[in-house]
């Protein structure tokens, strides 16, 4: 454990940034987060992961000790730039460039370049998000190319050795809820499908094996079948162990 460092998690209150919270809070001793609202259009994402936070805190002490403020940019802005169906009421559908509608065009080049500014201000010189190519929509600036030129342009803009690490980048969605099961153990797993969100219609009505949500949209499907696959991998382990 690096107990000296302190890290800035990029946390929207949804899987993949819970088990970066989770990696975070295990390596470094002083962590803090950082979320943006960009205009939504659904809150529901920013009220999940104030739930996720005291949790986390409630559930694992020795986390919850390391565990530093949270921040709220405000970013309405860039929401109105990139108008898609994530931030307005369009439907969700594939685009003739091969990307699903609720693209946002650079989002996350905007926030790690926010989240440097804030990590500058609060002596947090490594920046964590759950970034991932492995399982994911085809989305540019979620590709460890983008992630690691932006790193070096933050480095250069700001004369601070900042890091940017990207725990999940190679991971599947099933290797995601094992790393998560290997940072917290079943607590942690039960805590993910309780309290956060994925869904990106904004449901948190029906409950699923694997949390909340419509079910049907793509970020749904794709946890969906994350955590079936993982489900399936753990069975076939356990009977191989017992066989
Ligand atoms: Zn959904």
């Amino acid at each position: 454990m690096k107990n000296d460092g302190a890290a800035l998690v990029l946390f929207s209150g949804g899987q993949d940034s819970t088990v970066c919270l989770a990696y975070a809070l295990d390596r470094y001793g002083r962590v803090e987060t950082v979320g943006f609202d960009y205009g939504q259009r659904h809150g529901v994402e920013l009220e999940c992961r104030q739930t996720v936070r005291s949790e986390i805190a409630r559930v694992f002490p020795a986390w919850g000790s390391r565990l530093g403020p949270d921040r709220v940019l405000h970013i309405a802005s860039f929401g109105a730039i990139a108008d898609t169906a994530l931030t307005s009421e369009a439907e969700i559908v594939m685009l003739e460039s091969g990307l699903p509608s609720t693209f946002v065009p650079g989002r996350n080049l905007v926030f790690f370049t926010y989240a440097a500014a804030l990590g500058y201000r609060r002596g947090l010189h490594t920046l964590i998000g759950g970034m991932c190519e492995t399982d994911y929509s085809g989305y540019p600036d979620c590709r460890d190319a983008t992630l690691r030129a932006l790193g070096e342009a933050i480095r250069l803009g700001t004369e601070i050795p900042f890091t940017i690490e990207t725990p999940l980048m190679w991971l599947s969605k099933a290797e995601t809820w094992e790393l998560a099961e290997r940072l917290g153990g079943q607590a942690l797993i039960d805590l993910m499908i309780e309290h956060t969100h994925t869904c990106y219609r904004g449901e948190r009505g029906k409950r699923h094996d694997w949390g909340y949500g419509c079910g049907t949209c793509p970020a749904c499907e794709l946890r969906a079948r994350g955590y079936e696959q993982w489900q399936a991998a753990r069975a076939e382990n356990r009977r191989r162990q017992s066989g």
